[in-house]
């Protein structure tokens, strides 16, 4: 694959590929899940139709080819991420069961401090409010800025030797919004406290060094980077997760079991019980094979490029707005559009070929903060086109103004 080729691109995405599509189809839900390129799809083949056994506890040939394959999707991602060892590297369903994982083994007590911030997803709330509430700990919200960006002055006045852990999204999936983490970080760490970085809507979009970012935590999705469902991974620094206890208890997980006791595997087994996503995992470093293959500032530009002309294009339709912050911003515009309905501009949209999304996109608390009940989003990925955004922005057009 070229380093940037964006119509040869479009040709490894089946969905995608208008050679290989009888209807038309114009994809701007990216933030929601993305499009599977081939060698994704074949790598899963070939697992199921070549190799497939259980991991890890076979005495056959196969389990041992599906084992290999599955650990060495944990050295893909190792790579991918820059982590330290593969063994901070745990595999989980997603994003939302990582945070989970986090918030059911953090260990808090009554008093400690959770801070989160007004940008994040309810897959970034809820955990941390049901932790709370278990060892009475108080749950912050770190405020933003007039412009939407985070309030760092109220940010520091909110950290204290209370705190335990900050937990942040690396990229608004509402609004695009990305807090510059490195310092927050930093001063997290001056006052003793962790940092989870929600890495969803950035994987697919940014090169993500985590050595480099410092973060403690750090939590990403397959399916919004090119993989399948069902598939992610927490990755947390070594010394910290082999002080966490486990989480589900079963198979994989445990180095000795009897009915009064049981004792348990190293990290990243140990958060591993039963019989895990094994075709998820192959899939998933597929999808980051690739997109490591890619020019990845090359890939920011095009993207940028996408929004930007987004942008331009959107503000100019009248009646039409643009919700969340004017500057710095992930690939996603969010619109409102307060004299018509979002979910039937949706279905105009669709019938169009066009796929945006509608709603409060998992964000309640911002749409709230934001004085909107909810937006219309297009989000754009590697391989949308600058034609693209302008048929979605002249379809737009006309369906704001009322023209036929
Ligand atoms: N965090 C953010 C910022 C997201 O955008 C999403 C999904 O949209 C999630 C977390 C949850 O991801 P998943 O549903 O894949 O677990």
């Amino acid at each position: 694959m070229p380093a940037l080729d964006i119509q040869q691109l479009r040709k490894e995405f089946p969905l995608i590929d208008e050679g290989a599509r009888r209807d038309k189809l114009i994809y701007l839900d990216n933030a929601a899940t993305t499009q599977k390129p081939l060698c994704v799809l074949q790598a899963i083949d070939r697992y199921y139709r070549e190799y497939n056994a259980n991991v890890h506890r076979a005495a056959h040939r196969l389990g041992d080819r599906a084992t290999l394959a599955y650990e060495n999707a944990r050295d893909t991602a190792q790579r991918f991420l820059n982590a330290a060892h593969r063994s901070e590297v745990i595999w989980t369903r997603g994003a939302t069961e990582g945070i989970n994982l986090l918030a059911n083994t953090l260990p808090l007590t009554a008093g400690d401090e959770i801070l989160i911030s007004a940008l994040e997803h309810h897959a970034n709330i809820v955990p941390w409010q049901l932790a709370c509430a278990r060892a009475q700990a108080h749950l912050k919200v770190i405020p933003l800025t007039p412009e939407g960006d985070i309030d760092s002055e109220a940010y520091g006045k909110l950290l204290s030797p209370r705190t335990r852990l900050v937990a942040m999204t690396q990229c608004s999936n509402a609004i695009g919004t990305e807090p510059p983490l490195a310092p927050l970080i930093a001063m997290a760490r001056a006052v003793g406290a962790l940092f989870l970085v929600d890495g969803a809507q950035s994987i697919a979009h940014r090169p993500i060094d985590l050595q480099q970012l410092g973060c403690d935590f750090f939590v990403c999705s397959g399916h919004k980077a090119f993989a399948p469902t069902g598939i992610g991974l927490l990755y947390g620094k070594k010394a910290l997760l082999e002080r966490l206890p486990p989480w589900q208890g079963g198979g994989e997980m445990i180095s000795k079991v009897s009915f009064t006791h049981s004792s348990f595997q190293p990290p990243p087994l140990r958060f591993e019980a039963g019989t895990p996503n094994i075709s998820g995992a192959i899939g998933f470093a597929a999808a980051l094979e690739m997109l490591g293959s890619l020019d990845r500032n090359a890939l920011i530009e095009h993207e940028q490029a996408l929004l930007h002309r987004a942008i331009e294009r959107c503000q100019q339709i009248p009646g039409v707005r643009r919700i969340g912050n004017p500057r710095q911003q992930g690939p996603v515009l969010s619109l409102e559009v307060a004299a018509m309905d979002h979910k039937d501009i949706a279905a105009q949209l669709d019938m169009a070929g066009i796929a945006v999304r509608t709603g409060h996109h998992c964000a309640m608390p911002l749409m709230e903060l934001l004085g909107v009940k909810g937006t219309l989003r297009a989000s754009f990925s590697l391989y949308n086109t600058l034609e693209e955004v302008d048929q979605f922005a002249d379809r737009l057009e006309q369906i704001v103004t009322g023209e036929p």
